[in-house]
């Protein structure tokens, strides 16, 4: 039986966190979903709006704010390269501020805190599959390296306010993460493939298309979101992923046979510092939570199908 609490969660509006929100809001906690609505809309959180327990409320995470909580879930930054990218500098403020303003609040509530940082820490990894002891390969420099460094960064803030000032944190390094309500125009693998797949449009593959990825269905990574949240045994970081690893033609192959599309697939270059391969080392996960992935890819991804189906027929 889980306490009642009053949760945060910011990018409550994006594609993980309308999800989290859902859950909590069905646990019977009281959610207040921060979110400036950059990349998240209200029809994420549409059905959640007419709840008693759940409230949006409009703010950027960068500029502080004072509410009471007990538990603070930090969702909200961008999480597509190109949304990351279009604003760069927007994004490393949002990554360390951010960090900095939750933490703070964490500070005067006495708020447990849990941060989604991303398995982009481990940058172009040279270690296969990633374990948590593994510092990366990032470039600090690169296109990629105002989320990339923004959350390593992020990172160092959440341990520094735990050294410093005692405040109970959990640090997650997620892991490509798909499912519905992802946004039919982020630019993400998966979204573009199914809505590519799905108009009958050509399937853009960057590069040669050999580069790997490992995708955990939604509903999974939601469970050990909560999970790790409520656990007393480790702060983290703690990856959490899907461990099934495959080439992006691979994927597109897929999607194209599970849509019964006639897409063909076509050839584009590959955007600079694109990771080559990532596949999580999901051992902690498995040892401190008994967490480890149910849904298949083919399930997951006739799932995320049919949902942009719906979308093509009746909007978002
Ligand atoms: P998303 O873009 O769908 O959601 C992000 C949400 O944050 C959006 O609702 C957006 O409007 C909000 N936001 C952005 N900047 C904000 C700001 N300054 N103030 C308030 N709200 C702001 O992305 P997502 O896939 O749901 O990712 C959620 C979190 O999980 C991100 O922190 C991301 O880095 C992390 N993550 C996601 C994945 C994945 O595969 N989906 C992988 C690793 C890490
Ligand atoms: N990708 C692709 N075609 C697309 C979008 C992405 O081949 O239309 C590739 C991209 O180059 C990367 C992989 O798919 O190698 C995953 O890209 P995504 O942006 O989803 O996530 P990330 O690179 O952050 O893991």
């Amino acid at each position: 039986m889980t306490t009642h609490k009053r949760i945060l969660v910011t990018g409550g509006a994006g594609f993980l966190g309308s999800h989290l929100c859902k859950t909590l809001v069905q646990q019977g906690h009281d959610v207040l979903c921060l979110d400036n609505l950059y990349t998240g809309f209200r029809g994420n959180i549409a059905d959640l709006l007419t709840e008693p327990n759940f409230e949006l409320i409009r703010h950027d995470v960068t500029v502080p704010l004072s509410l009471w909580v007990e538990r603070i879930y930090n969702l909200a930054c961008p999480a597509s390269p190109v949304h990351y990218q279009r604003d760069p500098v927007g994004t490393i403020k949002t990554c360390v501020q951010g960090a900095i303003n939750v933490l703070d609040l964490a500070r005067q509530t006495g708020a447990r805190v849990l941060q989604s940082s991303t398995s982009e820490v481990y940058g172009d990894p040279s270690v296969h599959p990633q374990t948590e002891e593994y510092w990366g390969n990032v470039n600090p420099i690169g296109i990629r390296s105002c989320y990339d460094e923004g959350k390593r960064c992020a990172e160092s803030v959440f341990f520094s306010y735990q050294r410093q000032c005692g405040i109970e944190i959990r640090v997650m390094r997620i892991f490509n993460t798909y499912g519905p309500r992802m946004h039919p125009n982020d630019g993400r693998v998966v979204s573009n493939f199914i809505m590519q797949a799905l108009q009958g449009q050509d399937i853009t593959l960057y590069g040669d298309g050999s580069q790997t990825r490992s995708f955990c269905f939604v509903d999974d990574l939601i469970r050990g979101m909560v999970g790790m949240m409520e656990q007393d045994k480790v702060s983290g970081p703690v990856n959490f992923g899907n461990p099934m690893e495959i080439p992006m033609v691979e994927l597109a192959e897929r999607i194209i046979q599970l849509s019964g599309s006639k897409s063909r697939m076509v050839f584009q270059p590959l955007p600079a510092d694109d990771p080559r391969q990532r596949q999580p080392d999901i051992s902690l996960a498995k040892a401190i939570l008994d967490w480890k992935p149910v849904v298949t890819l083919d399930d997951g991804l006739s799932q995320t199908i049919a949902y942009f189906q719906g979308v093509l027929a009746h909007g978002l």
